[in-house]
């Protein structure tokens, strides 16, 4: 298991940049795409809430589904080996946390629940505060020692985000702003960077004429990042019956979480973790589909 802080890699970046030549602007928000004036080429990434895409969505054919479940991204000063599923039964319901290394001694951990779950918990009342002690003694187990750190965390519901159209006329999208990816698969960063480098080979082999670089950008990089935003789709959609499947017993259920992006099929399966299916066939599951 590798990771890497977010700001960590966000200095990488700036370093790059800078190397290149590259000025950024910080703390300047573009309001419209009218801030650009004439333009070669606006890249537009972002992010989920895109002023570039939710200026004209229709153009890039953009859809957006929200997905019921709630979920909360905190930190925690602990430090987990790799990256962890905890589903648990509390007093207040099924839950479950997402939780992760990113750096020596500190953690991602991200806690969801089902929408009626959080309404009958009574989470819409409660303060930053109340909530942050609530979800740690809900882990107490998982934590131990360890705390919740806030970071500016509040509870939403993901949105899927597709776009039919990757660029319109000399505006074109990457990252967030053009796809999400369900946290669960943790390829949102990587698929960011796939974009651009997609974009950049894509402007270099047509010689940076622009419309036909953007048509054979699209072209390039749609089967490989629908790939990955289907498996992404497929895991979110397992998550919102999580607390169902959390009905099964616990072999069948971790054959069920394994299977959930529907990209491991029996042969798969036995060749990636053998103990695992060797287990599974010892405990009477069947890894037919
Ligand atoms: C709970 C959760 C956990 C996640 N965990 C992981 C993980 O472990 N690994 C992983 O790879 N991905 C993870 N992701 C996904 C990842 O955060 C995103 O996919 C990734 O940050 C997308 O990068 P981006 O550059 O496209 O967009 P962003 O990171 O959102 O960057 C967009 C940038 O544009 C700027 N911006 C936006 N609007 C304007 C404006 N109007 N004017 C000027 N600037 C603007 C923003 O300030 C920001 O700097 C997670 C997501 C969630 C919700």
């Amino acid at each position: 298991f590798s990771a890497i802080g977010r700001l960590d890699l966000l200095k990488q970046l700036q370093r790059r940049a800078a190397q290149l030549g590259v000025h950024p602007v910080y703390d300047t928000r573009i309001a419209s795409v009218d801030a650009f004036g004439p333009a070669d080429l606006i890249i537009g990434a972002d992010g989920l809430n895109s002023v570039i895409r939710t200026a004209a969505p229709e153009e890039f054919g953009a859809q957006m589904e929200m997905l019921s479940n709630r979920f909360i991204w905190y930190g925690a000063d602990c430090e987990f080996d790799a990256l962890t599923q905890s589903f648990v039964e509390t007093r207040l319901g099924k839950f479950n946390a997402h939780h992760y290394r990113y750096k020596a001694g500190r953690s991602t951990f991200i806690i969801e629940t089902t929408d009626a779950i959080w309404h009958e918990a009574g989470f819409a009342d409660l303060d930053a505060e109340t909530t942050r002690t609530v979800c740690e003694e809900l882990f107490a187990d998982v934590l131990g020692d360890g705390r919740l750190v806030d970071n500016k965390s509040a509870w939403r519901q993901f949105p899927n985000l597709t776009c039919e159209r990757y660029y319109s006329g000399n505006k074109v999208l990457v990252g967030d702003a053009l796809h999400s990816a369900h946290f669960s698969i943790g390829s949102g960063t990587r698929l960011a960077l796939e974009d651009v480098i997609a974009l950049v080979d894509a402007l270099e082999s047509n010689d940076w004429n622009i419309p036909v670089a953007l048509a054979a950008f699209q072209h390039a990089r749609h089967p490989g990042l629908q790939k990955i935003v289907n498996a992404a789709t497929r895991s979110a959609h397992w998550y919102e019956a999580f607390d169902q499947h959390m009905a099964l017993e616990p072999w069948p259920f971790a054959l069920s979480y394994i299977r959930r992006a529907g990209r491991l099929d029996a042969d798969k399966l036995r060749r990636f973790a053998p103990a695992f299916t060797a287990q599974l066939e010892a405990h009477g599951v069947s890894l037919s589909i």
